[in-house]
């Protein structure tokens, strides 16, 4: 069987472009998107799916850099019927899909702290992943169990252990899907959550360029941890600061541009290609290293090929 002569339960499309999927707005196409329409949908495609034929599994594209020529695989985009909440007590259960943001506002109505998920506009699948976190704290402190569906069509749970959670890293078997994720909060009184919440997006627009195409972080703290906001943080070792130290902040390259507002954005200030934005960080990590000795590692991931000349 090959991939065209599927029957699937969602929507696969061929040759689909990534940009209009990414927080940055660039990409190529994919050879594939598949949109499952549920989990028994997501099941028996890669069930079915010939083993050689490799599968990319995406949020909503916050954290990525989609290269302008694209990625030789299948998309597995997740929507509705991965994007559910239940809070039962301090457990809250919640779909892939389901947005970071409404995640804690979910939490906080039901008297449950996940309010550090409420400025990043991931996904849950990508929170996990990724071990989103700010303000000191991280998807690795609140989660109990992850769901996943296998390259081969398994439902398997994943502890916290197995998935070997590091700064802005866990691990997932080669090919797996996440599909839902149970996290556990402290108490808090809702009305306070909600309060806390509505500070933090004020100061994240205060100090981020929030309504620009970014993808957050373009590179991790040398230090290994978020920005705690409060004001003893130790910045010496922050990816901003030795950016700025090399001389970087609002550097530019064709349409992509190092946010004037917050050193270590990376923007699409309008018709930047993937490589433009690529391009800028090499750059950037190049003066650093240059300047201060520190090799910064991407935060962003960039996936996909190069365009051919
Ligand atoms: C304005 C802005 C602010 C940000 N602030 C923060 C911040 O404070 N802290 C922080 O940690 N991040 C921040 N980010 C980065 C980003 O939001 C996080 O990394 C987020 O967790 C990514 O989620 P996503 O759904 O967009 O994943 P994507 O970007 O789509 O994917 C990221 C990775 O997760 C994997 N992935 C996604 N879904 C699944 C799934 N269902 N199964 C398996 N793998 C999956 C992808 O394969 C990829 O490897 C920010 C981004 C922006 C644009």
């Amino acid at each position: 069987m090959t991939i065209d002569t599927l029957t699937v339960r969602g929507k696969l499309t061929k040759q689909k472009n990534l940009n209009d999927l990414t927080w940055l707005r660039v990409g190529g196409p994919a050879d594939y998107l598949f949109q499952p329409a549920d989990l028994e949908g997501l099941q028996k495609f890669l069930r079915d799916l010939p083993t050689d034929v490799p599968i990319f599994p995406m949020g909503v594209g916050s954290n990525l850099i989609v290269r302008d020529g694209g990625l030789r695989a299948v998309v597995i985009r997740l929507g509705r019927g991965f994007n559910g909440i239940s809070v039962e007590g301090n457990t809250v259960t919640a779909g892939a899909a389901a947005l970071d943001a409404h995640v804690a506002r979910k939490a906080a109505d039901a008297g449950v702290d996940l309010t550090f998920l409420r400025t990043i506009p991931g996904s849950i699948g990508g929170a996990v992943r990724m071990n989103a976190g700010c303000y000191g704290s991280y998807t690795a402190d609140v989660l109990r169990k992850a769901t996943i569906v296998t390259r081969q069509g398994e439902v398997v749970d994943l502890s916290p252990e197995e998935l070997n959670f590091r700064y802005r890293q866990s691990d997932l078997p080669e090919g797996a899907v996440l599909v839902s994720a149970t996290l556990e909060g402290p108490s808090g009184d809702a009305e306070e959550l909600h309060a806390r919440m509505t500070a933090q997006l004020q100061k994240r627009d205060e100090t981020q360029p929030t309504k620009d195409r970014s993808a957050g972080s373009t590179f991790r703290n040398p230090a290994g941890f978020s920005s705690t906001g409060r004001a003893d943080d130790v910045h010496d070792l922050k990816a901003w600061k030795v950016i700025d130290d090399a001389g970087m902040r609002g550097a530019t390259k064709g349409g992509a541009q190092m946010s004037p507002k917050h050193s270590n954005f990376m923007i699409n200030t309008g018709e930047a290609t993937a490589a433009d934005l690529e391009g800028l960080g090499e750059e950037v990590r190049k003066k650093v290293y240059e300047t201060s000795g520190i090799t910064l590692e991407w935060e962003i991931m960039r996936v996909g090929e190069p365009l051919k000349e």
